[in-house]
């Protein structure tokens, strides 16, 4: 029996079902839950699938078991799914909306993981600046979570904080911020902290406000150079800058390209992903740009 699990196979379900033949069972990312149905459906002699994208799935009450682990360092899931729409990106239609998990299932996760002897723990979210959280919102979808009483909600910065209550030993990171909601609130938490690491990874994507607008990044260059500031003045020099950059984004000429590279120059980054651009099917650039 073969299966396919996650966002690929939410965004290539009709190829590998249908048309190569080469699957049994696709599952997408909120549908791990019917794994033993759609076992099921394949032992009874059929496909199976389920690619349904929820706006509450958070998996917030099931463990990982962590084969391969190095026992160390392990990563944390905070959120799912991405509201932003950045013209590139192929995540809002195959990992959905975005939700954000329950605080306390965080806090046991990360307590458990250090009794077992781990040290580090990476919060993962595609945008954990945006973190939400209210008991009572009904949904745990961010539009519900807006509507909750500002006292009620718990937002990135003090989830962080929450986290690095666990244990003065245990070493804490986090990724990936956006530049657009990455808050001083953070950055002073940060600074509050030893066992938070002081390395943000604050993907530009580009140097230039033209090419930024039409990535629908919504933010400019002096936007995200303000934030660096924040970064140095709050966190000073130590703190690790490290981002991701396309090149050749659709309609870039030579002069914004050049204003990528000055902004490597100003931001003098520890470390950088860098790509040329190759197009998404059915993402927004791909269909209009
Ligand atoms: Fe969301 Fe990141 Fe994709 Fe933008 S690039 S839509 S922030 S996952």
């Amino acid at each position: 029996m073969v299966g396919v699990l996650g966002c690929m196979a939410e965004r290539l379900k009709h190829q590998l079902l249908e048309e190569e033949k080469i699957v049994d069972l696709v599952a997408g990312p909120d549908a791990y839950r019917d794994l033993p149905n759609l076992v099921r459906q394949v032992d009874d002699g059929s496909r199976a699938i389920n690619t349904f994208l929820s706006r509450e799935e958070t998996y917030a009450d099931i463990s990982p078991v962590r084969l391969n682990s190095n026992g160390i360092t392990a990563f944390i899931s905070i959120m799912r799914g991405c509201d932003n729409m950045c013209s590139f990106c192929v995540v809002p239609f195959t990992r959905g909306r975005e939700r954000s998990r329950d605080p306390h299932s965080i806090l046991t996760e990360a307590k458990d993981l250090f009794e077992k002897g781990y040290r580090e723990v990476t919060l993962l979210g595609q945008n954990v600046d945006s973190y939400k959280w209210s008991p009572n919102a009904d949904l745990k979808g961010k539009a519900q979570i807006e509507k909750a009483r500002e006292t009620d909600i718990v937002n990135f910065a003090m989830l962080l904080e929450m986290v690095a209550q666990v244990h003065p030993e245990l070493r804490i990171r986090f990724s990936t911020s956006h530049p657009k909601d990455i808050t001083d609130d953070v950055l002073f938490t940060m600074k509050k902290y030893d066992n938070i690491c002081k390395n943000i990874h604050l993907p530009a994507q580009s140097g230039n406000s033209r090419v930024l607008e039409l990535m629908n990044r919504t933010y400019s260059r002096e936007w995200y150079i303000d934030r660096v500031d924040a970064i140095r003045r709050i966190l000073g020099d130590e703190c690790g800058i490290t981002t991701d950059m396309i090149a050749g984004f659709c309609t870039e000429t030579e002069d914004e390209h050049k204003d990528t590279l000055s902004l490597m120059d100003y931001v003098r980054y520890d470390f950088a992903f860098m790509f040329y651009y190759s197009e998404r099917p059915g993402t927004p650039a791909a269909k209009k740009l």
